[in-house]
């Protein structure tokens, strides 16, 4: 499959009164039309820093590309304005973010928030933009659509606002959407229901989604293909069964045995012992050593290649070096 989007050994820093700091190192996603592919890791190892660069939506002045593509339909954008980039923002690529009350604005109905997102891509009178607002909130699942355009952010609950924003991101029907946690904020029963309809939205539309999250039970329900970040970097890429059945980097290891099993309801979980490296402290050698139960003396001081562990399936990780196994 094509992609739409390829972005390809991508690094950002930003600056920051300590220096220049990474938040994203050598970092490659494709995601093909059509596709949901899932980005899962702990927070803070980089996830919304590649969404948000992906759709150039990083502080201009503060984030730095150091080196990589990121191409759009083969196209990079990296160089293009901030114009040029907001043909394909809303149009080709939009995002959903995890907090619905932080993202809509508290002082304006929810009507005027979506029929000025409408009419900012193509224009066209009030009344038509409303009938469509209307529309949109329909196909979220919002009952009484006339009279919640007339409601504030405040007047609705989690859910629906988070259904508003779905609906305001799908207005210009984008041929990719980025979720960025977008389950976070709602409580279990809300986010099953939030998850069907990006689900039955994403069957409908045939967009490509990207689905970010911290929780691999999430990921796992919607997508067809996982990336697990850690401190910055892909450690692991595959199909979800492969990441599932056959998790190659002890990171991910570590996240599924941290996950209830309903097969196994007696297992104890465990997590992943330690914290995430500060930034600015990198490890040498690979990024987990510090906390990896397999780590090996090689782990400490150079950095594992990536390697293919099966079809689609690739990890850097020393223990599946095929010299070493070898030896
Ligand atoms: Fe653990 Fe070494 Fe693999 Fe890193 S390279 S995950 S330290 S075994
Ligand atoms: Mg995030």
């Amino acid at each position: 499959m094509k992609p739409i989007l390829e972005i390809s050994h991508v690094s950002v820093a930003f600056h920051t009164y300590r220096g220049l700091l990474e938040a994203v190192h050598d970092v490659s996603i494709a995601v093909g039309e059509g596709e949901t592919v899932g980005i899962v890791g702990e927070s803070g190892c980089g996830k919304s820093v590649t969404a948000q660069a992906a759709m150039k939506l990083l502080p201009a002045g503060t984030a730095v590309y150091s080196q990589g593509q990121i191409c759009w339909d083969g196209q990079n954008v990296l160089p293009l304005t901030e114009r040029e980039m907001n043909m394909l923002r809303g149009r080709e690529m939009a995002m959903i973010f995890q907090d619905p009350m932080t993202s809509l604005n508290p002082v304006f109905t929810i009507g005027s928030q979506i029929c000025e997102g409408l009419r900012l891509h193509q224009p066209m009178e009030s009344r038509c933009a409303e009938e469509m607002a209307v529309g949109l909130l329909r196909s979220v699942g919002i009952t009484s659509p006339e009279k919640r355009l007339r409601q504030y952010p405040h007047e609705l609950s989690g859910g629906m606002r988070q259904r508003c924003l779905i609906a305001m991101a799908l207005s210009c029907s984008p041929r990719l959407l980025f979720a960025d946690e977008p389950t976070t904020a709602l409580d279990v029963t809300t986010e099953a229901q939030v998850l069907s309809l990006l689900q039955r939205l994403q069957q409908d539309m045939g967009m490509a989604v990207v689905l970010i999250s911290h929780n691999l039970g999430v990921i796992a329900r919607m997508c067809r293909r996982i990336y697990v970040m850690y401190a910055g970097c892909v450690v692991e890429e595959g199909t979800a069964s492969e990441i599932f059945y056959r998790p190659a980097h002890p990171y991910t290891q570590g996240l599924l045995a941290s996950l209830p099993d309903p097969d196994h309801p007696g297992r104890t979980l465990t997590g992943i012992e330690g914290q995430a490296p500060d930034l600015f402290h990198m490890p040498s050698g690979c990024r987990f050593f510090p906390r990896c139960r397999q780590a090996m003396h090689i782990c400490t001081h150079a950095v594992p290649p990536v390697y293919t562990v099966g079809e689609g399936h690739q990890t850097a990780c020393w223990l599946v070096c095929p010299e070493r196994r070898r030896s």
